[in-house]
């Protein structure tokens, strides 16, 4: 009989781990504690509890082309970054094609996840979920925790003295959701990540003044690279992954800080990094620099103390304020499980690969979604997905407890020289380096050396090209006959939403051109033998 596994939360990692399940064979049943499917996608004007929240504004700062699921490309009408309805909008078609919804059990809260009394034999899991007030509990055979990270505040209020007589008000960013209410304020905002940067954007253009205070700084990037091409299928290529992996670190370290102040020199605007070779994620924001330039952001070291009505910095700087967003990023958490399965230090889980308890008998239990890279979540947390749902089959197996333990604290080793120590970097990885690994353990990785003869068309485009989701659907178990195809129109449906203004015709001007070139050649010539 068919394993059953159960899959906690409907956002992207639950939806693809359901599609996964599906494919694979298996009987998922997914708990939404909410009723409706996207997770953090999903505007709504209140915050929920145990539901990440996002602002009315977010755009994804991962294109669609590289953001997609591999075998199902995003319309080709659809921008190529993606307002948050416009994504929910892909994941409802993507739930309708491959007829999720009848597996999700929505407005169903999954409160306990504990080890079944035979589990050292059966690997099974009793899961208790709370509907409608009752409790009710089952057994699964696996279950896939898909319930996002960016739940639970981090709000350092311990780094802010004074913040007890501070007057204003304050709040974390998860509570923010439009500029309404704020104009005319003096408004600090706390951090350098996405969130500050986009708050402090917004704010801004109704605000008397926004100040943001960062201090360990950070790149910022446009999401516009060369050429008006998505700035990650630009960066996301196996050939500069290859470059950056085999160059010398100095090298590679001086491309990184030409490549990033190439837009601006973010000295001169005070957000140049700390430590300016760390590969922290980076700020995608096309307006902040603009922003900083018209004066209407202030960019700010640390603060060093609050008084009811300012905020002190620690270079003695002082401004009025009313408000303080701390968009000071997220805690790890999983309130439905016990600290001897899983424990989180530090914001810090010890997982394989990001993604298994190395220390449970059975290898049934796995974390989806629990990253972080430098390119799109999506098809990391789909490729996750794809290998778990073959360990639950036995069709990949794992290593040994202790060769796992290792290899968790080397690869937390190389994060930490890579990224840092900040906290909001313990889930970092590189991007198509940690899609091969995975791509790897269940032979989907693409084979460029045979395709270069088979296929050398196509292995230019994928080595030179953007590495998009459709490169792990070539070979291997879950091949997808449309995948060559994809790769080769990508360009089409990149441009379809951009030229939405196509000269009359551009292929006749151009002939026109031609022949007005040629008429030319044709009368100097027909002038240089009339005169000889
Ligand atoms: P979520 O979307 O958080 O979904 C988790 C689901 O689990 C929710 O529906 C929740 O209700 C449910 N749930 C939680 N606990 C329980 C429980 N106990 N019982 C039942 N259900 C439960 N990544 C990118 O690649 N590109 C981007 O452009 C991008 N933009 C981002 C913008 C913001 C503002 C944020 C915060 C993150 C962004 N990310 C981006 C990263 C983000 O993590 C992913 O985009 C992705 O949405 C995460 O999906 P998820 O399914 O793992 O988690
Ligand atoms: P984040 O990336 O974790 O950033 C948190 C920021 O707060 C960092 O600048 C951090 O500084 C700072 N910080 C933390 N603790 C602090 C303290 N005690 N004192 C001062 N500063 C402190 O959080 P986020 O910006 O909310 O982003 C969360 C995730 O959502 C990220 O993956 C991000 O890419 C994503 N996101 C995407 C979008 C988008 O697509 N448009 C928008 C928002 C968020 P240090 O670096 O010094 O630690």
């Amino acid at each position: 009989m068919a394993k059953n596994v159960a899959i906690i939360g409907a956002g992207m990692s639950g939806l693809i781990s359901l599609k996964c399940c599906l494919d694979e064979g298996l009987q998922p049943t997914c708990f939404e504690r909410t009723e409706d499917i996207g997770g953090l996608w999903r505007f709504k004007e209140e915050v929920e509890e145990g539901r990440a929240s996002i602002y009315k504004s977010v755009i994804t700062n991962t294109c669609k082309e590289m953001s997609c699921f591999s075998d199902f490309p995003m319309p080709d009408d659809f921008p190529n970054f993606l307002h948050n309805s416009k994504l929910l909008e892909y994941f409802r078609i993507f739930a309708q094609k491959f007829d999720l919804l009848k597996y999700i059990q929505f407005q169903t809260t999954v409160s306990n996840v504990k080890k079944h009394n035979d589990f050292s034999s059966t690997g099974k899991w009793d899961v208790i979920i709370e509907r409608n007030g009752k409790e009710e509990s089952a057994t699964f055979d696996a279950v896939m925790v898909c319930s996002g990270h960016h739940i639970l505040s981090n709000m350092p209020l311990d780094s802010f003295p004074g913040i007890e007589r501070f007057k204003g008000q304050y709040f974390h960013s998860r509570q923010y959701k439009n500029p309404e209410g704020y104009e005319g304020k003096r408004i600090l905002v706390i951090g350098s990540g996405n969130s500050a940067s986009d708050i402090a954007v917004e704010l801004c253009k109704k605000a008397d003044q926004v100040f943001m205070s960062t201090r360990h700084g950070s790149w910022v990037r446009s999401r516009v690279s060369d050429h008006g091409y998505p700035w990650d299928m630009e960066f996301h290529t196996r050939f500069s992954t290859m470059l950056r992996n085999t160059l010398p670190p100095t090298i590679v370290k001086w491309m990184m800080e030409t490549q990033m102040n190439r837009w601006f020199d973010h000295e001169n605007y005070g957000l140049v990094p700390e430590n300016k070779y760390l590969m922290k994620e980076p700020v995608l924001n096309d307006d902040l620099p603009s922003r900083i330039l018209y004066g209407a952001i202030t960019v700010k070291p640390t603060v060093k103390e609050l008084t009811e009505t300012s905020a002190i910095f620690e270079d003695g700087s002082l401004e009025d304020v009313d408000v303080i967003v701390f968009a000071t990023g997220y805690q790890i958490s999983f309130p439905f499980l016990d600290e001897s399965i899983v424990k989180v230090e530090h914001n810090r889980v010890r997982l394989y690969k990001y993604i298994f308890p190395p220390d449970l008998e059975k290898s049934t239990l796995a974390f989806i979604g629990l990253i972080q890279s430098l390119g799109s979540i999506f098809p990391t947390s789909e490729l996750q997905a794809r290998w778990v749902t073959r360990v639950f089959k036995g069709l990949c197996t794992l290593p040994s407890e202790s060769t796992m333990r290792a290899s968790i604290e080397t690869r937390n080793e190389k994060r930490i020289e890579l990224f840092g120590k900040s906290l909001s970097q313990t889930l970092q990885t590189n991007h198509i380096d940690y899609l091969d690994e995975l791509a790897t353990e269940i032979g989907a990785k693409p084979d460029i050396l045979s395709l270069f003869i088979k296929d050398p068309k196509l292995a230019l485009k994928i080595y030179f090209g953007p590495c998009n989701p459709y490169q792990y659907r070539l070979d291997g178990p879950g091949k997808w006959k449309e995948a060559r195809n994809a790769i080769f129109t990508q360009e089409q449906r990149l441009l379809k939403p951009l030229k939405t203004r196509v000269l009359k015709d551009s292929s006749m001007a151009s002939i026109a051109s031609l022949l007005k070139v040629l008429g030319l050649i044709v009368i100097v010539l027909a002038f240089f033998f009339t005169i000889h």
